[in-house]
């Protein structure tokens, strides 16, 4: 096992890694940028070494220093997170190059996975269902586009290979509008993603987002550990997710999963890792893979008593999976809602400085966040602050459980989406579950349609 792993993230994560790490016995180096100075897991790091100043540019997305800063303190390995280098194939490879670790899997299932043509094409290989869509990136030929477009029929989504975030994605309802729609997306992919590659998919109109976690070693052992359903969405942007998946009959996800882990083992795919599908009509369609831990794994954490940080890290180190498919039970239900420092009406960045901040607790209730009173949150990043986490031997109990933190979470000094999330769980549709990833945005606009003129 690693006696240092160097964290190369910041925020929740970051704590979330040094405390699985320190459960390990393993020291952390935490690398940080110039406003991430006073971050609690700088201070509760074992060292710490200052990386840049604060755009990610300088910083967490900074190579060259983070490999420095594993040199200079004899890290063995370097956990990357989420977002970021997480699925950086170039980082994974130059960190290995450098001669550390990476923990995560290899530079090719990286670059497979990061591109979602090369993706889904693996996939339908390895006998994974996908959404109908092109065969491929589409080419510049209007005709064969135009033709593309009636084979799948409409409406169709024009999605950027090279997408991620939410970003990236056209819908099109009608011929008279693909065309223009296939340039304008071509164009900002070019520019956010360095990467102009487009594809086409039937665009499903009421999925729900269902999502299967995997962890496999490098033994080709892989197992998977039940479903998140991630429906709840603003702008393709998870804001709750909850294990199980409610109302989905579970000889069809048991079906699902085990295609999921056939295709790790066909792929030879190491570490922890998500297969995303939308959900419809009793079919499952996969649309991408994720070769990271998700911001959404304490879900699968809660109803299967495994902690996937470790996993990942005992992974990483080369050792056999320690559980077998058998092993795995799912009991009871887990809800995450993701804190964001936003205003709660426009859903604007609200930095600054949390004057007080009182998190619930007792029986069932989990937060993962680094935030404490006093701490300033920082303009440059990601406004996701924290994640409550609620568990229950049902899906009502976790909801229950879920309504009482919220209830006693106090954050003052900026702006965040606690009230949104106290609205969400008295809410008819989720109480019932299964709602589609329409559904927030629906209720938001009914909600907000007054306030937000
Ligand atoms: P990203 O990598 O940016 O997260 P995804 O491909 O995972 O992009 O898609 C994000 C979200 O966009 C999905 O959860 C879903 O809400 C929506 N979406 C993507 N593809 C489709 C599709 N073919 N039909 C309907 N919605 C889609």
């Amino acid at each position: 096992m690693f006696e240092k792993i160097l964290i190369a993230n910041r925020g929740e994560i970051a704590l979330r890694i040094q405390r699985a790490c320190r459960e390990m016995g393993i020291k952390t180096v935490v690398v940080h940028s110039e406003v991430d100075r006073e971050a609690k897991y700088v201070r509760l790091a074992d060292e710490s070494v200052c990386i840049g100043p604060a755009p990610s540019a300088a910083s967490y997305l900074n190579m060259p220093a983070i490999i420095s800063a594993a040199e200079v303190t004899d890290a063995e390995a370097i956990h990357p997170g989420y977002g970021f280098l997480a699925e950086n194939a170039d980082f994974a490879e130059r960190v290995e190059q450098s001669g550390f670790v990476f923990i995560g899997p290899s530079p090719e299932s990286i670059r497979l996975m990061g591109d979602k043509v090369s993706a889904k094409q693996a996939m339908i290989k390895t006998g994974v269902p996908c959404v109908p869509g092109s065969d491929g990136a589409l080419s510049d030929d209007s005709k064969e586009i135009i033709h593309t477009a009636r084979k799948i029929g409409y409406p169709v989504i024009i999605k950027a290979s090279g997408g991620g975030g939410g970003r990236g994605m056209r819908v099109v309802h009608t011929e008279a509008a693909l065309l223009n729609a296939v340039t304008m997306t071509k164009a900002e992919a070019g520019t956010a993603f360095g990467n102009p590659e487009v594809y086409m998919e039937k665009f499903l109109e009421n999925p729900r987002h269902i999502e299967v976690q995997v962890l496999a070693d490098q033994f080709k052992n892989a197992i998977w550990l039940g479903e998140r359903d991630c429906s709840m969405q603003r702008r393709h942007q998870k804001v709750i997710e909850e294990a199980p998946a409610p109302d989905i009959p579970r000889r069809l996800i048991e079906r699902i999963g085990e295609r999921c882990v056939d295709a790790c083992r066909k792929l030879g795919f190491r570490g922890a890792g998500t297969f995303e599908f939308l959900y419809e009509k009793g079919e499952f369609y996969f649309i991408e893979m994720n070769t990271r831990v998700q911001v959404e794994h304490p879900v699968t954490e809660m109803i299967t008593g495994i902690d996937i940080i470790q996993e990942q890290i005992r992974i990483a180190a080369g050792e056999k999976l320690r559980y077998r498919q058998r092993d795995i039970k799912l009991t009871g239900h887990a809800i995450e809602c993701r804190i964001n420092a936003e205003d709660p009406y426009k859903f604007t960045p609200s930095p600054g400085k949390v004057t007080a901040w009182h998190v619930p607790g007792g029986p069932g209730i989990r937060v993962d966040s680094h935030v404490y009173a006093g701490y300033t949150v920082p303009p440059n990043y990601d406004s996701m602050i924290g994640k409550i986490i609620s568990y229950g031997e049902t899906r009502e109990q976790a909801i229950r459980r879920m309504q009482v933190g919220l209830s006693e979470m106090v954050v003052e000094g900026i702006q965040t989406n606690i009230d949104l999330h106290r609205n969400l769980m008295s809410d008819a549709c989720f109480i019932q579950g299964g709602t589609n990833i329409h559904y927030l945005e629906q209720k938001l606009g009914d909600m907000f349609q007054d306030k937000q003129k």
